[in-house]
């Protein structure tokens, strides 16, 4: 475990001696949680939600994650905003394939945790029938405070799980169970 020990080239301002002890894993997981970078993948109204957790009024900025990405290369945090239709889910799919690990992957809204109001032959039942989910955020829709709660509930995955869980058999199981390689 590396330990920083606090001596006379203590910075300015510090007063005391003391030591400082972290793993490096927690180091990656602060910095990874407040720099989650998001792909909104906004079909209907659940979107216009998102759009103000983003407006300065909430100030997704806040958690390190106003860059938003249209590229699931360039992204770590799936937002899936709305309802989902069958024929939409294999992009869906494809798009989470795209992103490289850690991902991590937000249903907003009740559309996307379960279909929501459209029990019907054309809407897929939740996005966790194609693709793992790690944070469910209810309503419909939710308002940007629930969208922040979510947000968060990422931040603490993002700073607590192991830096090698995706590498398990039990995660590589698990994408395997949904046809993901
Ligand atoms: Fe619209 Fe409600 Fe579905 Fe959100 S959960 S996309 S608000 S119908």
């Amino acid at each position: 475990k590396p330990v920083v020990r606090m001596d006379a080239q203590a910075p300015e301002g510090y007063e005391g001696e003391g030591f400082f002890a972290t793993k490096l894993s927690s180091v990656i997981g602060l910095a990874r949680s407040y720099s989650l970078w998001p792909l909104p993948f906004a079909t209907s109204c659940c979107g216009i939600e998102y759009m103000a957790f983003l407006n300065p009024t909430y100030d997704g900025s806040r958690f390190g994650m106003e860059r938003n990405s249209f590229s699931p290369r360039h992204a770590d945090m799936l937002m899936v905003c709305g309802t989902i239709s069958k024929k939409l889910a294999p992009v869906l799919q494809q798009v989470y394939t795209q992103m490289a690990e850690p991902r991590w992957v937000v249903a907003v809204g009740a559309c996307a945790s379960s279909g929501g109001i459209f029990d019907t032959y054309s809407v897929l039942q939740g996005i966790d029938r194609i693709i793992p989910v790690d944070v469910y955020v209810p309503g419909c829709p939710p308002r940007p405070e629930q969208i922040i709660e979510g947000v968060m509930q990422v931040q603490a995955l993002a700073q607590s799980e192991s830096l090698r869980r995706r590498d398990t058999p039990e995660y590589q199981a698990l994408l395997e169970s949904y046809g993901i390689k």
